[in-house]
């Protein structure tokens, strides 16, 4: 399969990576749209949220908890921060890899909801 993500995540090609661990790679999103744009990614491929089983629960937890590290590493805890899963085709998701966006270090544009 020819994902960018897992080749990132392999190593084979080099990201801008802040956190490995055994479940999840922080790597800088290349084309930024935020001050502080860093996605997060499972290291197994998954295509995106909805190919999460009932028993990736400790997986679903590992993806949230690295969104907090991130946030931590990029100094932007105290000052916030949007976290942003774009899921299939209404979402527009282009990288069939599940991944977390966590944008900050500068207000949000659009207020949601
Ligand atoms: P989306 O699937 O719409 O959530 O967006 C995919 C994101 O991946 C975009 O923000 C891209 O800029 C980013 N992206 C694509 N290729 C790379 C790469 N090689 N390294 C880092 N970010 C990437």
């Amino acid at each position: 399969m020819d994902c960018i993500f897992c080749r990132i995540v392999s190593g084979e090609i080099p990201g801008d990576v802040l956190l490995r661990n055994e479940h999840v790679c922080a790597f800088r999103d290349v084309n930024p749209v935020a001050p502080a744009h860093v996605l997060i990614v499972p290291n197994e491929h998954l295509t995106s949220i909805e190919s999460l089983a009932a028993d990736d629960s400790e997986l679903a937890g590992q993806l949230l908890l690295a969104v907090k590290e991130v946030a931590r590493l990029e100094g932007i805890s105290e000052s916030g921060y949007r976290v942003v899963a774009n899921t299939g085709a209404d979402g527009h998701q282009e990288v069939q890899h599940l991944h977390i966006h966590v944008l900050g270090g500068a207000p949000m544009r659009h207020r949601l909801g």
